[in-house]
């Protein structure tokens, strides 16, 4: 098994606001293995950007980091001085956004910021910035790079302009890349398009990706394994196959479900309820209120962690009760759990 270029284990990522703290990444813990994709799905409000930012070093207060492990390269970024952070942004793990406009600089020709990124890491020289800032652009497919070099975000169309922002990302080839909802802001013809590219961006650059996404539909295309989040927590993990063809948690099946064209002349269906307040989450599983298949003991306490096999993982009662978990209440467990499938 390809060492792990990213180890996150028990992140917890904590927004002190009133009346009480926000847990908005509670102990998370996935590998992101050298050359794979892995990604990170759930619905709005899930803790996914707060678990890249958190990555990233990037939360502003009143957000921050109250426990955990992020191992990049060996290192562990929450150890690390902020000025070898600014290294690690950039040169280490390049970011991309939904929208490409909060990331660019307005005022800035796109060629002088990516040039500015390679200045910044000493990757290359005035004179040579500008070459390089052409062939990355030519590399994302912007058609005729060497004029469009000159220009300005606003004069790129929005699916030009999330190419500017990976060639950006790009610049200082990163062996890492985190893409948060690279694709959301776009119509469908040109997310296609932007996928398609981050594909081939990480063949040519030899990448390595945390693709964030709400749609399982761009992860079935992209991904090689998945983790599936939920109120701060992963729920499930595993390769897209398993996930896909073998749902384990009541959430990932109905995740599922709500793919636009998931299965052929099925209904969408969308989950019913909504996304906990985390404010006030329950005492128990926070998917319980909403679960279809919910049992008496998913209401106690959080459900731990069970194997489904060596590569899936699937925190859920249901599956505890099959390992035998759960000592006392087993009988019930099977019981229910018999009585569902
Ligand atoms: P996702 O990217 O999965 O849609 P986020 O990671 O952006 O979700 O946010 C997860 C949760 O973290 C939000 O639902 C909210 O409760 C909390 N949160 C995020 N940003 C802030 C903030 N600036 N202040 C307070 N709470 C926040
Ligand atoms: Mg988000």
């Amino acid at each position: 098994m390809p060492a792990a270029l990213l180890s996150v284990r028990g992140l917890t990522t904590v927004f002190d606001v009133p009346p009480r703290p926000i847990v908005a990444v509670d102990g998370v813990s996935f590998d992101l293995r050298r050359g794979e994709t892995l990604g990170l799905v759930g619905e709005s409000g899930s803790g996914k950007s707060v678990t890249a930012l958190s990555i990233m070093r990037l939360l502003d207060p009143p957000g921050h980091i109250t426990g955990g492990h992020v191992v990049f390269n060996d290192q562990d970024l929450l150890d690390l001085p902020e000025a070898e952070m600014r290294k690690v942004r950039g040169a280490g793990i390049g970011l991309v956004f939904q929208e490409p406009m909060a990331a660019l600089n307005p005022v800035m020709r796109v060629g002088h910021q990516i040039a500015e990124s390679l200045l910044v890491h000493g990757r290359a020289s005035r004179r040579d910035a500008r070459k390089r800032a052409i062939e990355l652009l030519e590399a994302v497919r912007i058609p005729d790079p060497a004029a469009r070099v000159d220009d300005y975000p606003h004069q790129f169309s929005g699916g030009m302009r999330q190419r500017v922002m990976i060639a950006v990302a790009l610049a200082c080839r990163p062996p890492l890349v985190i893409a948060d909802e690279p694709t959301t802001a776009l119509d469908v013809t040109v997310q296609a398009q932007i996928l398609d590219l981050l594909r081939a961006m990480k063949q040519q650059f030899d990448l390595s990706l945390l693709l964030i996404t709400h749609d399982l539909g761009v992860i079935a295309e992209t991904a090689d394994r998945v983790a599936v989040m939920y109120a701060g927590r992963i729920v499930e993990e595993g390769p897209v196959r398993a996930i896909f063809h073998n749902p384990q948690h009541p959430y990932t099946r109905g995740l599922l479900a709500s793919i636009p064209g998931g299965t052929a002349g099925a209904r969408l269906q969308a989950i019913p309820g909504m996304v906990p307040n985390l404010a006030a989450l329950p005492p128990g599983c926070a998917f319980a209120p909403r679960c279809p298949e919910r049992l008496t003991i998913c209401d106690a306490a959080p459900p731990g962690q069970t194997a489904i096999t060596d590569e899936q993982r699937v925190r859920c009662y249901l599956h505890q009760a099959a390992a035998g978990n759960d000592g006392s209440t087993n009988a019930e467990l099977r019981a229910r759990t018999g009585e569902l499938r």
